[in-house]
């Protein structure tokens, strides 16, 4: 019986398991080094705010797996050889596979900073970081002052998890703006304003100089690069992004830029061996969307699309529009389509922008100033229907099609009766000439 090997238990590894057991009676295997069973990495700030406990980040019992014979090995993939398709682990064993699933997902960057490695350093990426969290940040008794350095979605996260146990935070962001990159100017100030509503020492256009270590090789205090500034603290966040997770391949066959390199089907250049999630780099972008996303939506697509092609229905990886959600702190935030940061803007992108009173809620509409076609829509604060814009970016509609029909993408209905023709005057105060 064929033998299909997956290494990796994430999102991306897991669904292609179900998938192929749905589709197929093959032995499958899934390796983890992180954890026995697959777990929500999404829900793991929930576990350190005290919404949920470990166990319950667990979408399926512990059960399933042997019901459905899918055998977990818990072992670390050192080296994979190709020629005898056979993986060599950490802790001496080896096994064989027919086929080979790449789904190791991402580990968070460093840039060889001075103290990265010091106790009390880390990341927030693995089961392992939350346990070392609840060392050296479970309380502010042990945690006087937290700092984390890199302002995207994990960190974030990471100093709203800090904020609901009262630990002192400072934020270094590199950006003059925060995650001014991806976000449009509006949007990234009022994320600014709300992160210090919440008392989160916001310190933009700032980057770490070197970490300091106490006697005991635990971090002491940070140095800010700009100013020189000393920031005495216990525990250091690194949440400057993340890259795939894919050293050990170094030294196989299988093609590696910044990611596994995959073409639409998710094969890599060695035939048998497939690589999907995080880890997955597609030769060339599709469309507008990046050649790595690490998003959980696009690695259980992944998932779905590698069992098809394993069990003989050869199938391409079409994501169709780009979407994605966060929080940030109280604010949700939602995009559709493209709509570009200040940054990225190409010079036919045009905004409309629309803001509430109470600086907690907006929209961000991109459209085509030449044709008019709108190209993708931001909300902050206010929750949209994905069905809706996906439907409207396919037809093409123009952004007056959408501002006239915006109810139809349910908006909280009784929030937008109220603001309907205050959303529609400021677009027409906007755009007059359109
Ligand atoms: C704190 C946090 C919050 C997030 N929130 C969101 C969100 O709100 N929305 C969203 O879309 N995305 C979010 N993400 C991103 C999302 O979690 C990832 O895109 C997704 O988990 C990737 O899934 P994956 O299966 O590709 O890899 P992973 O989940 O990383 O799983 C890979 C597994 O492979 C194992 N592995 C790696 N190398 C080896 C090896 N050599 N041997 C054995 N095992 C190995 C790893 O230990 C890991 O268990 C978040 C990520 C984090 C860290």
């Amino acid at each position: 019986m064929e033998h299909i090997v997956i290494i990796g238990n994430g999102i991306s590894g897991v669904t292609a398991a179900r998938h192929i057991r749905k589709l197929s009676d093959k032995k499958i295997t899934i390796i983890s080094a992180e954890s026995d069973y697959f777990f929500s990495r999404t829900a793991l700030m929930y576990v350190y705010m005290g919404h949920m406990t470990f166990e319950h980040t667990k979408p399926y019992e512990d059960w399933f797996w042997k019901k459905n014979r899918i055998a977990l090995k818990k072992g670390f993939v050192k080296t994979i050889e190709t020629d005898t398709k056979t993986l060599h682990f950490a802790e001496g064993d080896t096994l064989k596979y027919d086929k080979l699933i790449i789904a190791t997902g991402s580990k968070p960057n460093t840039f060889g900073w001075k103290g990265q490695d010091l106790k009390g350093v880390q990341g927030l990426y693995t089961k392992q970081d939350l346990e070392n969290l609840e060392i050296y940040a479970p309380n502010n008794e042990v945690c006087k002052r937290a700092v984390i350095v890199g302002g995207g979605l994990i960190g974030i996260e990471l100093a709203e998890m800090l904020h609901t146990r009262n630990i002192p935070v400072t934020f270094l962001v590199r950006e003059s703006s925060f995650w001014n990159g991806v976000l449009p100017e509006g949007e990234s100030a009022m994320i600014n304003r709300h992160i210090k509503n919440h008392h989160i020492d916001l310190r933009l256009s700032s980057n770490l100089k070197e970490i300091i270590s106490d006697e005991t090789g635990k971090v002491k205090s940070i140095i800010i690069e700009e100013t020189g500034e000393e920031i005495i603290c216990d525990f250091v966040g690194l949440t400057a992004g993340v890259t795939p997770n894919i050293d050990f391949l170094k030294h196989s066959n299988i093609e590696l830029g910044k990611g596994v390199k995959v073409n639409r089907f998710l094969e890599t250049n060695v035939p048998d061996v497939y690589a999907i999630g995080d880890c997955a780099e597609q030769h060339e972008a599709i469309g507008n969307r990046r050649t790595i996303e690490a998003v959980w939506y696009t690695g259980r697509m992944m998932g779905e699309v590698v069992a098809q092609t394993i069990c003989g229905n050869k199938m391409a990886y079409n994501p169709g529009h780009w979407f994605n959600s966060a929080k940030f702190f109280n604010i949700e935030y939602q995009t559709y389509g493209w709509v570009n940061g200040f940054k990225k803007k190409p010079d036919y992108e045009s905004h409309f922008h629309w803001k509430h009173d109470d600086d907690t809620k907006c929209i961000t509409i991109a459209f085509d100033k030449n044709t008019t076609v709108f190209l993708g829509i931001n909300t902050l604060g206010i929750r949209m229907r994905h069905e809706v814009f996906d439907r409207w970016l396919t037809e093409k509609q123009h952004v007056d099609y959408v501002i006239n029909h915006l109810a139809e993408a349910n908006f909280d209905p009784e929030f937008y009766k109220h603001y309907e023709q205050d959303i529609q005057r400021t677009y027409n105060n906007q755009f007059q000439s359109i």
